[in-house]
């Protein structure tokens, strides 16, 4: 590792970059835009650390989007993400540059990766933060994330190993606008990479039919275990496609096989920022609000007078949430 010492070592926040999916996957992005900020009330640097083959052109948009400093390590080796070889070539350059703060999405990526990370390094991790913000005096970074099954929001520290390691949810933070003329540094260790003999990628490919659309949709219609049964929940998807939206759901809704696993909303699930979101018989779990917070205008239908999702929405329907559907979509028919 010798000549990683002629670099000044950027050692204030690290973000993972996971360019995978691009287009679609702005955690990355948003994580860029927290971590700037955080990294300005700690007066250092933001660093992306971007991994795989010929992988400039996404050093160029994290600049782009605000990071001061991009770690590039370009190998035909890490053209595909494999765990072991991932983590390996990762430590190493922590351990050399010692960031104090590691940021990364909570996708199946990173929760795969970030906690045989921080094992490795022997530090802490917080998983699926709901919020980030730093203690600028002791530089500590504040992670807070549900615990207690989600009856509570905890501020976690690690007052003593380094980095500080988070995963965060998607959807959280606002991206910054592209810059095209931003400057940064780019800088491209001379790190040992070496393939993973044990483990060899067969075939990759999308999965079919995979939509994940809920996440851009301006109109989000969302129900929960008061639908009541799968045909219910059909209507859902009539009221979306009346509002040009997508339809998300809550766990229970999931487990009941009423609907895919990928309109999931929440803290095991998607984030969504759209600017009308509709949420039928749900109670408002901290699990479930996690994932719908960004959402601009909520209205919240519910029998239930006292359920907590009507502390967070803008308008609440008290009702029958089958018959308020059915009112809904007699209404939209007679407009289209
Ligand atoms: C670690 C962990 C992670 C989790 N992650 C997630 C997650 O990502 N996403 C998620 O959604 N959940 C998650 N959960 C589960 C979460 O805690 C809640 O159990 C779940 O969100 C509740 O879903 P719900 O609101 O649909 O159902 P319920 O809590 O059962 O609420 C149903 C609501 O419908 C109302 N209702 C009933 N009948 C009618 C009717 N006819 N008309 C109108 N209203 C009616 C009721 O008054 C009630 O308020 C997680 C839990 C744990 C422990």
């Amino acid at each position: 590792m010798k000549k990683l010492e002629k670099h000044k070592p950027p050692e204030g926040i690290w973000v993972f970059g996971d360019y995978r999916n691009y287009f679609q996957n702005r955690v990355t992005l948003q994580l860029i835009a927290k971590g700037k900020e955080l990294a300005e009330k700690l007066a250092t640097d933001l660093t992306v650390l971007v991994l795989g083959h010929q992988i400039h052109q996404y050093a160029m948009e994290y600049v782009a989007h605000g990071a001061d400093v991009i770690v590039a390590v370009d190998h035909p080796v890490l053209k595909t993400y494999q765990v072991e070889t991932y983590t390996r070539v990762v430590a190493e350059l922590v351990e050399n540059w010692k960031p104090n703060v590691f940021l990364a999405g909570a996708t199946a990526f990173g929760r795969e990766f970030f906690p045989r990370l921080a094992k490795r390094l022997m530090t802490g991790l917080s998983a699926d933060c709901v919020s980030l913000d730093v203690d600028a005096q002791r530089g500590w970074l504040i992670q807070t994330t549900p615990s207690f099954g989600g009856e509570l929001l905890a501020d976690v520290i690690t007052p003593r190993s380094r980095p500080q390691m988070a995963t965060v949810h998607p959807g959280l933070f606002q991206e910054r606008v592209h810059d095209k003329g931003a400057v940064g540094r780019i800088i491209y260790p001379d790190v040992k990479v070496e393939a993973d003999e044990r483990v060899q990628l067969v075939r990759s490919e999308a999965v079919p039919g995979h939509r994940g659309e809920v996440q851009e949709a301006a109109v989000v219609v969302v129900g929960g275990r008061g639908i009541g049964s799968r045909e219910n929940f059909q209507k859902l998807f009539e009221l979306a496609r009346c509002l040009g939206g997508e339809v998300g759901a809550t766990r229970p809704v999931v487990m009941e096989g009423w609907v895919e696993e990928d309109r999931l909303l929440g803290q095991t699930g998607k984030s969504v920022k759209p600017r009308l979101l509709i949420t039928v018989g749900t109670s408002g779990a901290l699990q479930y609000t996690a994932g719908i917070q960004g959402a601009e205008t909520i209205v919240a239908v519910n029998r239930d007078p006292n359920a907590p999702i009507f502390k967070m929405a803008d308008l609440g329907l008290i009702g029958e949430g089958r018959s308020i559907l059915t009112l809904l979509l007699e209404t939209l028919r007679k407009r289209t």
